[in-house]
């Protein structure tokens, strides 16, 4: 099974980069905005919260400030014993009306019963009555002393009030004072109040509630918990903690009137809902941006890439060797420039396929007007000298008339020669089919042997000797006996026309080594420039006047040594002339049983 490579087209990579790069800047603009706001929102919750807790801090140490000075003032006119009790009523009126939170005092000395005094209408109101004071009495020796201490009291009525414990010392006297100072909540509920959205309570110096809000009021652990978070306590200050039911800011302060405390705390989750809110609404905005973005790219790059899609279609077709196309351009960018070249290119593909059709038309008109040449011409050439043969033959037989047995050779040699023109006809025909001749396993030797027989009368006319030393036991080669008959002829026929009137000599050997037989035909005529040489196997190439060579001989020749897979050179006779040679494989198809014999025979 083949996998198709996936590959990602240009839209989709386009798109990616730009959903990448927007997410990214998208990413960092939200983060850092939240970042920056989260940063400012914490310095503002801190800083906000110490001044929540700062304030009631504050507003508790002023009343209670004023409570204990209103104690002392109280306390004061009671234990006057130079005022009488008309003026001392007169006296402490004022006070409890400047403090109406101020519902009674129960005071205490070290030698004398505890005595009380309170305001009749705050009673009232707060539902306590003047016999159940005596429950807020100080009790034992230590709580009567210089000192000043703070406690809530449950009443049985359901109500609540806080006691202050004012303790008075007298230098150089035994006598010791103690003032309890029964007090409505009211008041400091009311500063508490101003916590808002945070949690407060007021704790006494053992971390119990003296003052409290909210439903939960009553459960101050979590101020307890809060508070081992502090190092030091004083003026407000702030810090952050984790606890098991989330995050919290807490704030705290140290009030200088009797070892309080003011805790407040709010959830940080509540503290920085706003910011949690805008990083939503950050992201919600990003998100949209993205999608947006992510539309618009969509478009963008199909815009992008449709006229790339039309361009790779019509190249497809190109490369089919469909060359009539082209693009439509409809920008000037680079998109638009390639189109305008691509449509140059396939105008100009166009052309060039109309005109390689016209030559190839006219090339193959020429080349089968060559071949016709060619073929005729050959034809002509080599029948010409088997024809003369005849004729040669027929005269000679014309002449010895009245000799019948010469008569008879001759007409012999003429029936044969006539064969072999027609059988060179036969071949040629065959060739010009471009079809090999028969092969069949000829002795080279023979062919050899046979070709001088047939030239060598004219060759004699002419003044030209043949001589021949062939190779012993040359091995039978797979060809074709008249097609190299004729080769060998030819060559004959050139020497003897190179040689000219004079004449000379024609020398044929063959050779024999371990894969092909030789076959060198030298003469004594002036021999071959390298000029000639170099163009002596082309078709039409002749140095003869106009009439007298047709320059086909060669070529012909080069060809048939070719369809025997041989091959045909020409180079310098050791005497001067032209040497011609031929060399023809001995294993073409041919039965190697009788080399190897040779081979043993030699050895032997
Ligand atoms: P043609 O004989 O019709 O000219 P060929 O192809 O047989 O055609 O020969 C081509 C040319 O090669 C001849 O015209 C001649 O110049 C040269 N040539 C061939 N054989 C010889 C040779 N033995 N000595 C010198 N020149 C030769």
């Amino acid at each position: 099974m083949t996998m198709k490579k996936f590959s990602f087209p240009i839209r989709l990579k386009v798109l990616v980069t730009v959903m990448a790069m927007l997410m990214l800047v998208v990413g960092v603009i939200t983060s850092t905005m939240a970042n920056l706001f989260h940063q400012d929102k914490t310095t503002y919750v801190r800083d906000y919260s110490v001044g929540v807790t700062e304030d009631i801090r504050f507003g508790m140490q002023t009343i209670l400030g004023g409570y204990v000075s209103a104690t002392r003032v109280l306390s004061g006119i009671l234990f006057a014993d130079y005022i009488d009790s008309a003026s001392k009523n007169t006296l402490i009126e004022p006070v409890f009306a400047a403090y109406p939170e101020l519902l009674a005092l129960v005071a205490l000395t070290n030698h004398a019963e505890p005595v009380s005094l309170y305001n009749a209408n705050a009673m009232q109101s707060a539902g306590l009555e003047p016999e159940t004071l005596l429950q807020f009495a100080p009790r034992t020796s230590h709580q009567v002393g210089d000192m000043i201490s703070m406690q809530s009291a449950d009443l049985k009525s359901g109500g609540h009030v806080i006691t202050l414990s004012v303790g008075y010392s007298f230098p150089g006297r035994e006598d010791k004072r103690t003032v309890v100072a029964v007090i409505s909540p009211v008041l400091l509920e009311q500063v508490l109040q101003r916590a808002g959205a945070f949690d407060a309570v007021m704790l006494g110096p053992d971390e119990e509630a003296i003052v409290t809000i909210g439903p939960d009021g009553a459960d101050i652990q979590w101020a307890r918990q809060a508070l081992t978070h502090f190092d030091r306590l004083g003026r407000s200050s702030v810090v952050e903690y984790d606890s098991d039911d989330g995050q919290y800011i807490a704030g705290a302060g140290k009030i200088a009137v009797a070892d309080l405390t003011i805790v407040t705390r709010i959830s940080a989750s509540a503290a920085y809902l706003t910011a949690r809110q805008l990083l939503n609404d950050l992201v919600i905005v990003g998100l949209v941006i993205v999608i947006l973005a992510s539309l618009g790219g969509v478009v963008v790059s199909r815009r992008l890439t449709r006229p790339l899609e039309r361009l790779s279609e019509a190249v497809r077709k190109v490369a089919k060797g469909n060359f009539d196309v082209s693009v439509d351009i409809n920008s000037k960018d680079e998109i638009g420039q390639l189109s305008r070249s691509f449509n140059e290119m396939a105008e100009e593909l166009n052309v060039r396929e109309r005109s390689l059709k016209k030559a190839q038309l006219a090339l193959v008109q020429s080349e089968k007007m060559a071949a016709l040449g060619t073929l005729s011409a050959g034809l002509a050439h080599e029948v010409k000298n088997p024809l003369s043969a005849v004729l040669g033959y027929a005269q000679l037989a014309k002449r010895k008339l009245s000799q019948p047995d010469a008569v008879k050779a001759h007409l012999d040699i003429i029936e044969s020669e006539t064969r072999r023109c027609n059988e060179i006809i036969g071949n040629l025909m065959q060739f010009s089919r471009q079809e090999k001749g028969e092969f069949s396993e000829i002795s080279i030797n023979d062919v050899v042997e046979k070709s001088v027989g047939i030239v060598d009368h004219q060759l004699s006319l002419n003044n030209v000797r043949v001589t021949t030393d062939l190779a012993e036991s040359i091995p039978p080669i797979l060809g074709n006996a008249n097609q190299l008959q004729q080769v060998l002829m030819n060559l004959a026929i050139n020497a003897q026309h190179a040689m000219g009137e004079d004449g000379g000599t024609i020398s044929i050997q063959t050779v024999i080594d371990s894969e092909s037989v030789l076959i060198i035909v030298d003469d004594t005529g002036p021999g071959i420039d390298d000029e000639v040489a170099a163009n002596i196997f082309e078709p039409f190439f002749t140095t003869k006047a106009a009439g007298e060579g047709t320059g086909l001989g060669l070529s012909v020749s080069y060809g048939i040594i070719q369809e025997h897979e041989g091959e045909i050179s020409v180079s310098k006779a050791p005497g001067g002339g032209a040497r011609f040679e031929i060399r023809l494989p001995v294993n073409v198809g041919c039965d190697t049983g009788a080399m190897d014999e040779i081979i043993l025979e030699t050895a032997s």
